[in-house]
C-alpha cells in the first residue's frame, strides 16, 4: 500500500467545520485495517532507532495515532488536551486561532527528567496547535525530537511556521 493509497482513503468534505472549508476526513483512513496498520508501520519505522522515550498525542484524532505509535515503540503516551479534562495539575498555554483563541494543557509531571518526546497529531495545518502544544511539553521538561502528522496541508506553510523544530509527514496537499 502506498501513500498516494492512503492518500485516496482520505475523505474530503466541503463546508465542514465551517461554510468555505474542505475538510480532510481522516476516519475513512482509520476505518481500514490495512491502511491503518500501514500508517502506524511507517511512523514507528522511522522512530523506533531514535530514542524517543515518550509520544505526546494532541486532542483528539493525535491519541488515534499517538497511542498505537507508543505501544510499538514501548513508551508511554503523554495527552495534550483541552482545557479542564486533566485531573491532576496541569500547564495551560493559550494560542490564537484565525478567529478568537484556543487552551491546551499537559499535566505538569507528565514527562520524566530528560524525555525525548515525539509529537503527534492527525493534520499539520497552520501549525498554531502543533506549535503551542510543543511549548507545553518543553513547559513540562520535555525535548521535542519531531513532530509528525498523517497529513500536511502543504500550502498553508505550517511547516515554515514551526521552524526549527523538524517536521515529519506521510501525505501531503
Ligand atoms: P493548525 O493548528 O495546524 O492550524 O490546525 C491543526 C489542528 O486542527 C489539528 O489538531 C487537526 O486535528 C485540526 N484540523 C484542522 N483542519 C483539519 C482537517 O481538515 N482535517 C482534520 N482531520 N483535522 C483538521
Amino acid at each position: 500500500m502506498s501513500n498516494q493509497d492512503l492518500a485516496d482513503l482520505i475523505r474530503n468534505v466541503p463546508d465542514f467545520p465551517l461554510p468555505g472549508i474542505m475538510f480532510k476526513d481522516i476516519t475513512t483512513l482509520i476505518g481500514n485495517g490495512p491502511a491503518f496498520k500501514k500508517v502506524i508501520d511507517l511512523l514507528v519505522e522511522r522512530y523506533r532507532d531514535q530514542n524517543i522515550t515518550a509520544v505526546a498525542g494532541i486532542e483528539s484524532r493525535g491519541f488515534i495515532f499517538g497511542a498505537p505509535i507508543a505501544l510499538e515503540l514501548g513508551v508511554g503516551l503523554v495527552p495534550v488536551r483541552k482545557p479542564g479534562k486533566l485531573p491532576a495539575e496541569t500547564y495551560q498555554i493559550e494560542y490564537s486561532l484565525e478567529y478568537g483563541t484556543n487552551k491546551l494543557e499537559i499535566h505538569r509531571d507528565a514527562f520524566e527528567p530528560g524525555a525525548r518526546v515525539l509529537v503527534i497529531d492527525d493534520l499539520l495545518a497552520t501549525g498554531g496547535t502543533i506549535a503551542a502544544a510543543s511549548k507545553l511539553i518543553e513547559q513540562a521538561g520535555g525535548t521535542v525530537v519531531e513532530l509528525a502528522f498523517v497529513v500536511e496541508l502543504g500550502f498553508l506553510n505550517g511547516r515554515e511556521k514551526l521552524a526549527p523544530y523538524s517536521v515529519h509527514s506521510l501525505i501531503q496537499y
